[in-house]
């Protein structure tokens, strides 16, 4: 078998009800109890991915990841329908708590977060009933936490939701639309600086919106400038392992309500991972 990981993705803005298929922070917490029991071991994405390149990588590695960066990636929420919520944060550091010391994983989960504040700010208005989640005043300690770190998701994610975004001509809700340097500039660059500035840390890793990858950002635009933004990779939606065959920018990952949905599917999810060539 060709050496691989899989890279995991959970939304924690997405809590509809207490039970697992409705509520990415219930998953998220059962799912690392799934991890453990099946023998995978959870690694940052930088470990992963300095693994694979070096030869070193160990079997069945985890990565974990966030998108759109609300505050229950981090922080304990009261939620107005389905009351208080642990923060995905809270329930690594409560996984790590029952390790014993000579456990191989190393708990993190990569928070890929909207940028602008004007945008979040609107989103919160527009889809989340003004409850306050898409603050950025925690990213500072999430990242001195070492449990979490704050990473791009673009500067607006071109959302559907927005009045007005960077796309040229304002066409939102689709990441495609972003296909010329100067869209690629206001949506990559500038997010990297706000959440540098924000932060105090600059992102590594960039995820693109909805998945979604226009051929200039991830063909030209990225391999050309991503390097020298701080960049390593970006990451997108393709259910399937990664592997040194995987384009760095745009790596696959599978994301939980689409590509696992029910206890129990996560289990087939991992072994499939493993059966495919
Ligand atoms: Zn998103």
């Amino acid at each position: 078998m060709k050496p691989r990981f899989v890279i995991l993705s959970w939304h924690s803005i997405r809590v509809l009800e207490n039970r697992y298929a409705d509520n990415d922070l219930i998953a998220f917490g059962e799912d690392l109890a799934t991890l453990d029991a099946l023998g995978w071991t959870v690694l940052p994405l930088s470990e992963a991915l300095a693994g694979l390149a070096s030869g070193n990588l160990p079997e069945k590695v985890a990565v974990l990841t966030a998108d759109d960066g609300s505050i229950m990636d981090f922080e304990a929420f009261d939620h107005p329908t389905c009351g208080p919520q642990k923060s995905l944060a809270q329930r690594l550091y409560e996984f790590r708590e029952t390790l014993p010391t000579d456990s191989a994983h190393r708990p993190h989960v990569s928070a890929f977060a909207i940028a602008s504040p004007t945008a979040r700010d609107e989103l919160d208005r527009t889809d989340y009933m003004s409850l306050n989640v898409w603050r950025d005043d925690w990213w500072a300690e999430a990242n001195a936490s070492g449990i979490i770190s704050i990473e791009s998701h673009s500067w607006d994610h071109n959302h559907g939701s927005l009045e007005r975004t960077v796309q040229r001509d304002n066409r939102r809700g689709d990441f495609r639309f972003i296909e010329t340097e100067a869209e690629c500039r206001a949506e990559v660059d500038q997010a990297s600086d706000y959440i540098e500035r924000r932060a105090g840390r600059r992102p590594r890793y960039f995820a693109y919106p909805y998945g979604q990858a226009s051929d200039y950002i991830r063909q030209e635009y990225l391999p050309r400038h991503g390097p020298a933004l701080g960049l390593e990779a970006a990451l997108a939606c393709d259910p399937e392992p990664v592997t040194t065959d995987s384009d760095r920018w745009h790596l696959p990952r599978y994301m939980f309500a689409r590509d696992w949905q029910q206890p129990g599917d996560l289990e087939k999810l991992l072994a499939d991972s493993q059966a495919r060539a």
